[in-house]
């Protein structure tokens, strides 16, 4: 929270355009979103909503006026200039209301972006974990729950709308190993008694492929994001190639057009290795892109490592603003 306070205060006194005059940068800010919308009435994980259509539309008005904002397929010619600064909008996932919400708003505003989809989400429309922990939490009969084999004490349901023990939940599951997580799930679904998840609560969460071929047809990117949504680089070689190869071979059915890039699950430095690097290089990825914050300079460029800004409901307009403006200090 010292960054929303040191973004409030910059504003207030006019700094941010005095330091932005005074520490000029050149580089490629990509800024990475969910869903866009209201989320707060949602069942499923409300941390994934970014920002609502009005804030999106300021946001990307805000980019607009100090970037030019380009595509994937832009970066060879601005790298190779080596200045300027330039923006990029991304979306994880897949989610359909980046074609029903987000993809109107790009298309008026006339700004490029690219969306990284999980093909098997897709395919076959399913709850991703986060979203069904969420949603067997909210709808849940009971007060409390109790998971011995995972969890100390009760976790309770006594937060508003039950976020406190949603987050806590999905804690947990991020830190077992990945062959512990169908237990996890499963012991939820009973403890809850809501039981695991249904198809048909899926089934419309996620954009199809008919929504994504349009989107492709008016200039959007539509980039690889794996089949089942695992973090690479806790699988094994033969599981991230799987992932890897068999999201690209969709794709290109599917879009007629080659993957050519393609974000990591989950997207720290600890989720991808050297192998998922080769296994991209092998499948024709151009560029890869993580998401743990920063940006790149053309000196300091990383083909399978384009940095990402996420784009989260907390941030504030002056806080958002100063990412972009100084993302040196921000970003
Ligand atoms: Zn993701």
């Amino acid at each position: 929270m010292k960054k929303a306070f040191a973004t409030r205060l910059l504003s207030q006194s006019g700094l941010r355009s005095l330091l932005g005059w005074a520490s000029p940068w050149s580089g490629v800010l990509a800024l990475n979103y969910h869903r866009i919308g209201d989320g707060s009435a949602s069942k499923f994980d409300r941390g994934l909503w970014s920002a609502d259509a009005e804030t999106f539309t300021d946001q990307l008005r805000f980019c607009k006026s100090h970037l030019e904002m380009i595509s994937p397929d832009d970066l060879p010619r601005v790298l190779a200039s080596g200045r300027g600064r330039y923006g990029m909008i991304t979306f994880d996932d897949g989610y359909r209301d980046n074609y029903e919400v987000a993809f109107p708003i790009l298309k008026s505003e006339g700004v490029p972006a690219t969306f990284f989809v999980t093909t098997g989400f897709i395919d076959t429309p399913r709850l991703p974990w986060w979203d069904e922990i969420a949603w067997m939490v909210r709808t849940s009969p009971r007060d409390a729950i109790e998971l011995p084999d995972w969890l100390p004490g009760s976790v309770l349901f006594d937060s508003l709308d039950r976020e406190n023990a949603v987050r806590t939940l999905l804690r947990a599951y991020k830190a077992m190993p990945a062959d512990a997580n169908q237990a996890y799930l499963d012991a939820i679904a009973r403890a809850t008694g809501s039981g695991r998840c249904g198809m048909e609560v899926s089934e419309s969460l996620w954009m199809n492929w008919n929504m994504l071929r349009e989107m492709h047809g008016a200039g959007m990117t539509i980039g690889g994001h794996t089949i089942t949504h695992p973090v690479l680089a806790r699988t094994t070689r033969e599981r991230q190639r799987e992932e890897i190869m068999g999201c690209g071979n969709r794709l290109a059915e599917e879009l007629g057009a080659p993957m050519r890039y393609f974000s990591y699950p989950v997207g720290g430095l600890e989720a991808f290795n050297a192998v998922t690097r080769d296994t991209l290089r092998e499948a024709g990825v151009r560029y890869a892109f993580s998401y743990y914050g920063g940006f790149r300079r053309p000196t300091a460029w990383d083909d399978y490592d384009v940095r990402r800004v996420p784009v989260e409901t907390y941030l504030t307009a002056d806080w958002f603003r100063s990412i972009i403006s100084l993302p040196g200090f921000f970003a």
